[in-house]
């Protein structure tokens, strides 16, 4: 996909995800969006968790923007299909959510489709009240993670986080393993 010259920042985004696509841009807008909302310096290393509730490619670039990922534990996924995001603030006591409304910046090709390339430039140009709302909300940080001990399967032997293992009668099983066990 080729919409012509991109910002520096999207430059990096995009090769973090891999490719330009439509649902980059989302994320890219709204992480942008939530960033200024809360005025956020360039050096990220405030105390930021994203609540996401989508797991599409607009999550990578909050993961990449904010530094809030997946295995920092500072991006928590809600299974909910939605484009919206909560970044918290922690050290300021503050969260915004951001949910994206830009789905009239579609147009359809000359196939009846979406055309994905017209929606990618609507999505990078349009201004930010057309692809994004914002409203502050109370910052409710998830509880921190907390280092738990590790408990063995009894079926194949490996270590497994004490609060996902599954206890069958008197044995503790991992969950692939109880899976297996109960068909
Ligand atoms: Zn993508
Ligand atoms: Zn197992």
């Amino acid at each position: 996909m080729d919409i012509g010259p991109l910002p520096p920042d999207l430059q990096e985004v995009v090769r973090f995800h891999g490719h330009l696509c439509p649902g980059l841009l989302i994320g890219y807008r709204a992480a942008k969006a939530a960033a200024q909302y809360l005025g956020l310096g360039p050096s990220r290393d405030e105390e930021l968790v994203a609540v996401v509730e989508n797991n599409s490619c607009s999550v990578d670039a909050f993961q990449y923007l904010l530094s809030t990922t997946f295995g920092k534990g500072n991006l928590i996924w809600h299974d909910h299909g939605k484009q919206v995001f909560t970044v918290i603030d922690r050290d300021h006591g503050r969260a915004v959510r951001v949910s994206f409304i830009g789905d009239r910046l579609k147009s359809k090709g000359p196939d009846g489709k979406v055309d994905r390339e017209a929606f990618a430039r609507a999505l990078l140009g349009a201004p930010q009240e057309q692809v994004v709302a914002l409203l502050e909300v109370p910052p409710e940080p998830p509880a921190e993670a907390v280092i738990e001990p590790s408990l063995f399967c009894a079926r194949c032997g490996e270590p497994v986080q004490a609060s996902r293992a599954v206890k069958i009668g008197e044995r503790v099983l991992c969950k692939p393993c109880a899976v297996q066990e109960a068909s």
